[in-house]
């Protein structure tokens, strides 16, 4: 490890991941919601097209639709929460952490 603490001088650093983490579950979560939102407008073309299939062709294509939607949507989300995540931990978090006292500070305030 590069770093010390500043506070008690140890060299036992841990990196956190606070902004990238809350970043990523809530762009995984929102994600989701746009992507299962999208894809209903998606599943009811699909529907009537599967409705020349009868009902249980209206069902897959719904339910295809929405999945596809949901999971896409999803890891888009999970990726672009991420992303803004880390750039808080870079710019505004403290992004390191002392194991031996719990100080946390910045990489760039040493
Ligand atoms: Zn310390």
């Amino acid at each position: 490890m590069p770093y010390s603490c500043p506070a008690c001088g140890a060299e036992s650093i841990i990196t956190r991941h606070v902004g990238r983490n809350v970043g990523g579950v809530a762009g995984g979560v929102a994600g989701t919601a746009s992507g299962v939102a999208g894809a209903s407008s998606g599943a009811s073309a699909g529907m009537a097209i599967g409705a020349v299939g009868g009902p249980v062709g209206i069902a897959i294509g719904g339910l295809a639709g929405a999945l596809l939607g949901g999971l896409v949507g999803g890891v888009t989300g999970t990726v672009a929460g991420s992303k803004i995540g880390e750039k808080l931990d870079e710019e505004v978090l403290d992004d390191l952490e002392c194991a031996e006292c719990g100080h946390t500070f910045r990489s760039d305030d040493i």
